[in-house]
């Protein structure tokens, strides 16, 4: 069925969290929605991204678990291991029956839903094709683009090769040899669960000498350290030039050293192996809009151009939400879509009045052990001129929490601002509380480290004090009661 030249108070392009969390709240006010997708309704983080991998990664953690108790009373763990067709399955349970249940929700609720791939015509009007070649053209009060990122291109030869995170996540068999382009959380979220479903040789090639940028860089060496104990090779400094198929299942990836000097060695460096994943990062998914025909504003990276308001700062007609407004909006996180969807539905509705605010958003490497970070990096509090006080731990495995799960990886780093002066001490030294200041940030490695990071995240949203915290009753012996130990 065709439904041309249909008007409508909004047009949403995408159906992941951002794009629904807007048209159920417009829908709700009474407003008339359209609502299109390329793909299969859902979104990202539903169907290709948080949820399928973290079905994967509690798999994994069996393993990890197994191992690490293997001298303390369990005795079963050379037999376990993942079989992964029969985890696939398992996985596909959560994934298969979100976009059927999508589109019946907006069906039965009267939002009308399309399917195909949307381009702007003009500064409110939507085209969208479907694959069978039928064009619908809509006009919206309002536009929202919701339509998030991608893998970002790789300019290098051979790119066709690389298989992408969607495609990873629905591998039906993992292949023993697996070289994963770029350093970032997806590749060692992924080769963590690789290497404990059973594959034999994994590379990780990242380009600078730090990977995981945006966490503390002592947990992640820590966590670099724990990769290559499982057996994972970690390369830094390692540029990759190209990828040849080698056979038919094999594929040959050139790779550089880089110097500290960033001069490149002659000597190239060569990896046979059965796959080429991308986890080099991932770019707003802007490039067939067609922009331009709405005079909507946008950076190749940054993705649309917004205002304050997130609205459009060329086009007022046209709002923006989730990981396609990467520069003036939070980080790719599905927290961060969901919250950009509410501070726009809001403005839509009411008014541009609500600015977003992305402070205490928390991040999460979801390896085995999880790396977690929230609020300030040491280095940036630094720059920043604040006068802080670091409370750092490298190895916590000590500490009865960790011992108690066999757990050889796990440490913390918490900033905590230094704000009340107090009188100058004999010495002449100035003499500062030293724990009852405000938690800048907090950094975290191990287990349940995605856990802590939430209580810390709600203390800097907040602007706790240390002491607040610290007064805290937590429940014992949980891994969360040693946060007051980090303060
Ligand atoms: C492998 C992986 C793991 C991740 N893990 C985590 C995690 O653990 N925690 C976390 O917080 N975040 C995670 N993320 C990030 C998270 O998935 C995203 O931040 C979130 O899904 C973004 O939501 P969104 O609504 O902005 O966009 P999306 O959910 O990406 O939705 C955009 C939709 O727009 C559609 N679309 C695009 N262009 C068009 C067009 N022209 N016409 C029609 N439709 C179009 C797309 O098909 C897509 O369905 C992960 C991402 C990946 C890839």
């Amino acid at each position: 069925m065709s439904r041309t030249d249909s008007v409508y108070d909004l047009v949403v392009i995408g159906t992941g969290v951002a794009a629904s969390t807007v048209a159920w709240e417009c829908h709700s006010a009474g407003w008339k929605i359209a609502i299109i997708d390329s793909r299969p309704f859902g979104g990202t983080c539903n169907l290709r991204g948080c949820d399928p991998k973290k079905v994967l990664v509690g798999a994994a953690e069996v393993i990890d678990w197994n191992h690490r108790m293997g001298d303390k009373g369990i005795n079963n763990t050379k037999d376990i291991r993942i079989k992964w067709p029969e985890l696939m399955r398992f996985k596909r349970s959560f994934t298969e029956p979100v976009p059927k249940a999508r589109e019946n929700q907006f069906s039965n609720a009267g939002i009308d839903a399309f399917h195909g791939h949307a381009s702007f015509t003009d500064t409110t009007t939507i085209k969208v094709t479907e694959k069978g070649g039928t064009d619908h053209v809509l006009n919206g009060r309002y536009i929202l683009v919701a339509t998030g990122a991608k893998p970002a291109k790789l300019n290098i030869p051979g790119e066709e090769h690389v298989t992408i995170s969607d495609q990873f996540l629905e591998l039906d068999y993992l292949p023993e040899k697996i070289v994963f382009i770029g350093g970032g959380y997806i590749s060692f979220e992924f080769a963590h669960i690789a290497a404990r479903a059973g594959a034999k040789k994994i590379t990780i090639l990242h380009r600078s000498n730090k990977p995981l940028g945006q966490f503390d860089p002592d947990l992640v060496s820590q966590l670099i350290q724990s990769t290559r104990e499982l057996g994972v090779d970690v390369q830094l400094q390692t540029e990759v030039k190209g990828i040849v198929r080698s056979s038919d299942n094999g594929f040959t990836v050139n790779a550089f050293y880089i110097r500290e000097n960033g001069n490149r060695t002659k000597e190239e460096h060569i990896i046979e192996t059965d796959m080429v994943v991308h986890g080099a990062g991932r770019v707003p998914d802007i490039e067939t809009l067609d922009l331009e025909a709405a005079g909507i504003e946008y950076d190749k990276k940054k993705g649309i151009k917004v205002n304050e308001y997130l609205q459009s700062v060329s086009n007022p007609a046209v709002y923006a939400a989730g990981d396609v407004v990467v520069g003036s909006g939070g980080p790719q996180l599905t927290p961060v879509a969901t919250y950009d969807g509410k501070i726009v539905a809001s403005n839509l509705l009411k008014g541009n009045y609500l600015k977003p605010n992305y402070k205490g958003v928390p991040s999460v490497v979801f390896t085995i052990p999880p790396l977690a970070s929230v609020g300030l990096q040491e280095s940036v509090a630094k720059e920043q001129g604040i006068h802080f006080k670091t409370n750092f731990q490298k190895n916590t495995s000590g500490w009865y929490t960790s011992r108690r799960i066999g757990e050889s990886y796990s440490g913390f780093k918490v900033l905590v601002q230094q704000r009340q002066r107090n009188a100058t001490t004999t010495n002449g030294n100035d003499d500062y509380n030293s724990n009852d200041g405000r938690i800048l940030g907090a950094h975290v490695l191990g287990t349940h480290a995605e856990e802590i990071i939430n209580i810390f995240a709600l203390a800097i949203r907040l602007g706790l004090d240390a002491a607040d915290i610290k007064d805290a009753i937590l429940s014992y012996p949980t891994k969360s009661s040693d946060i007051s130990y980090m303060l």
